[in-house]
Parts: C-alpha cells; structure tokens; sequence
C-alpha cells in the first residue's frame, strides 16, 4: 500500500511522478516526496502504531516506498534515555539521549536512511546499490545490500576510521577509497551516477533516503509520550537529518498524533574543523561558504552540505541556535557520556554532547526544558579517537597476591 503521490521541487513547487531523480529540470531545487496526507490520516493513529514491532515500520504510512519492506525490517526503534546522570552533571533535569549508537543492524541512523533507499531501489527495478559515504553510509549501504542480493559499489575518502572500512568491507561490496575529502568523493560519484544506472542512495534516490530520517524524530515524539522535546540538538553533515527531524515533529502534529503543538527549538552541532552551517548560524546569515574539512568527527566532515540552506533555515525558523567543538571538546564529549551514563559513542556524538553543554554555559539551551542528544553513530568505529587516552588493563599473574599488591599500588581499596 502506498501513500505517496509523488514527488514535488522544495523551490519552485513543480510536480513529478516517482522517480529516482533528485534535483528540479526547471530550477535545479532539490525534489521531497509528496504524501497523501488523508489518506494516512485514516490509516495511522496512536493505537495502530503502539500494536506494530518496535522497528521503524511502525511509522509505516510515513516511509515512501510503495510495498512491503524487503530488507531493514529490523531496523531502527532504538532508546530513548533519559540521562539523568549527564543531566544532574549539567544541571538539566529533562534531559534525553536517542541512542542510534545502537540502531540495528550496522550501528548508526544510517540504517534508517538506507532502508527507505534499498527497499526504493529494488522496486525501481535496480540491480546495484551505491553510495558517496563519509563511513556509517557505506556500512549501512554494503549490509543491506547483501542481506538484499544485491551488488553493492561503495565510494569514501580513503582517510577513513579503520572501523569504518572493516565494517563496510566485511560485506564484500566493491569497494573504493578516493584519495580526497567527502566532497570530492560526492562530485566524483554524481560524474559516476551520469554514467553508470545504479541507485546512488544518496544522489538520485535521496528524495526517498532522506525521509527514512524522520522514523529518529518520530520515535522521540512517541518514546516522550506523544511529545515533541523542548530543543533537539542535531548533529550536521550533509544537514539532511537535521531538516527531516523537525518535518517529523511537524507531520505528527498535522496528523493530530502530538499531545501539544511543536515548539521545538532546533540546534545545529558541528566540529570546528568543519562548521558551514554553524558559522553561517552564528554570523546571522542565510547561507553557508563551504570549507575543507579538517577534523577528528569524519562522519559529519562535510564542507559543502547538499541540505545546508534548509538546515540553516530550520534552526533559524524555530528559534535555536547552531554552536561548533574543537576536537578536543569532541573527545570530551564522548568520554563524558560513557563515564556518565554508559553509552559510548563514536565521534560524531562527542559533537552534540558537547555543543550541548557549550550552548547551556552560554545560556543559549534552557536547562529545564525537555532537551533530545542525537547520538547517531557507534563508538567502537572510531576507537582512534580515544584510545591513546584510556587507562591500559593492568596486565598480572593469576594469583591472589599479585591481585592484592596491584589493588594497594593504585589504591584501588
Ligand atoms: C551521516 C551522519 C550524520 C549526519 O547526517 P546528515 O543527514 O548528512 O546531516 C550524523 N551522525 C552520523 C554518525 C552520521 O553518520
Ligand atoms: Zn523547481
């Protein structure tokens, strides 16, 4: 059962048919899918969700594929936890972490984008999957597409996590590392996608891939009681997660699924190394200059976001405010939420938690809202980063003496 209409130009408004196409012929505006939102309407409701698995699909009505999902059935439905430790460091009262550090099956938000895309892939008819990554893309992409049968080609900067690569490798995809930055990679592939008729998740099925985003935000409306939080503070890459979390928040108030109406406050979390969207926030500007990424949170190193304006435009409009980290506050911000509540995160969540508590010092966040981390990707696949400053096992004999004098030595008693 499908509820999409089509597609529809997010700047000129022209419509088209379903398509794997992304950008408008008229205005080159990038193209969103068209919903019939009465039709989901009569379909969807509190109840009907609560009674399906806890998966993503439970917001089926709002992912735009056409039958019934092939592969990802598993996907998503990840915690939301309440940090109460983290919040009683911070003083905030209110605040939750969703934690895609544990998102099934390869461990980043990733696997909600790529569901949406494989399964619109195979019934566009395609053969090959493909993708431009900065790491979580291309795990999530080589997984589904064996678990899919299908060929997968999968393009990163070739300065990648060794976690990154192994846990894209693993699934034996073809697999390429580009001697560049992300961006260099992405413009590469759009010349590949010209050429060569696969489904490039990211370039001409992004219209689909882009909405298996919005399951993060209705999870977090649905797990705070039918309530979108006070601020949400978002991780930026490409700024395509940042937009399809508020439109999700949005989309459940105009079904009527929302206790209140959104008042969310959204806020953009950049590195330092590589903050175009952020530096345009705090200069008041509409518009980003792209830069070349240089830091440690490789995943969201984008220096030229395809969604950078609306992800400005988003945070503007509701009232938040965008904020950047050093790595070194990056590295902090990841060891804080493991020694805090236990949840240990890849760099990219060293970034929202430390922006967060950047934001709250200088008076930007209110401490006693109901306040959302995205922690979006999985600590073990960037282990670089912390693992030079972590205290080695302490390496004795098996005997009881050789056990007492450590304990005395490091006055662990
Ligand atoms: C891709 C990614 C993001 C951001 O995604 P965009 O939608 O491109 O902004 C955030 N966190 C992690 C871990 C990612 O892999
Ligand atoms: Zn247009």
């Amino acid at each position: 059962m499908s509820f999409v209409l089509g597609l529809k130009c997010r700047e000129c408004g022209r419509e088209y048919q379903q398509e794997p196409i992304h950008v408008c012929e008229f205005c080159f505006g990038p193209l969103e899918v068209r919903y019939d939102y009465a039709a989901i309407g009569r379909s969807i409701s509190r109840e009907a969700i609560t009674k399906r698995p806890a998966s993503m699909w439970r917001y089926r009505e709002l992912i735009p594929i056409d039958r019934d999902p092939v592969v990802g059935l598993d996907n998503g439905f990840t915690p939301l936890v309440h940090a109460k430790n983290l919040g009683r460091l911070l003083g905030m009262p209110n605040l939750y972490i969703k934690n895609d550090a544990v998102c099934h099956p390869t461990l980043s938000f990733k696997d909600r984008v790529v569901a949406a895309a494989v399964n619109k892939a195979m019934e566009f008819g395609y053969d090959t999957v493909a993708c431009a990554s900065t790491g979580n893309l291309a795990n999530s992409v080589a997984a589904h597409a064996a678990a899919a049968g299908m060929k997968a080609y999968i393009f990163i900067p070739s300065d990648l996590e060794a976690g990154k690569v192994l846990g894209s490798s693993i699934y034996e995809p073809n697999i390429l590392g580009i001697d560049g930055s992300y961006d260099d990679v992405n413009r590469f592939c759009s010349e590949v996608a010209a050429v060569y008729k696969w489904a490039f998740v990211n370039i001409n099925i992004r219209p689909f891939y882009g909405d298996g985003s919005k399951t993060y935000g209705y999870e977090i409306a649905e797990q705070l009681g039918w309530r979108a939080p006070d601020a949400y503070i978002s991780p930026v890459a490409g700024s395509s997660l940042i937009t399809k979390i508020y439109k999700a928040f949005k989309e459940f108030e105009q079904l009527g699924l929302l206790e209140d109406e959104v008042k969310t406050k959204v806020y953009a979390a950049q590195a330092t190394g590589c903050s175009p969207v952020t530096t345009a926030i705090k200069a008041g500007k509409t518009e980003f200059t792209p830069v070349k990424p240089n830091t440690i949170a490789k995943s969201i190193a984008i220096g030229n976001p395809a969604d950078g304006y609306y992800g400005i435009k988003v945070v503007n409009s509701t009232g938040g405010w965008g904020e950047d980290v050093t790595d070194n506050e990056v590295i902090e911000g990841m060891r804080l939420l493991a020694r805090t509540e236990g949840i240990f995160t890849e760099t990219a969540g060293g970034v929202t938690v430390a922006v967060t508590k950047k934001l709250l010092e200088q008076g930007k966040l209110d401490p006693e809202g109901v306040t959302v981390i995205a922690i979006t990707g999985q600590g073990l696949k960037t282990r670089e980063a912390v693992a030079d400053l972590l205290t080695p096992p302490t390496i004795i004999e098996p005997k009881l003496g050789a056990f007492e004098a450590t304990m005395k030595k490091n006055r662990w008693q």
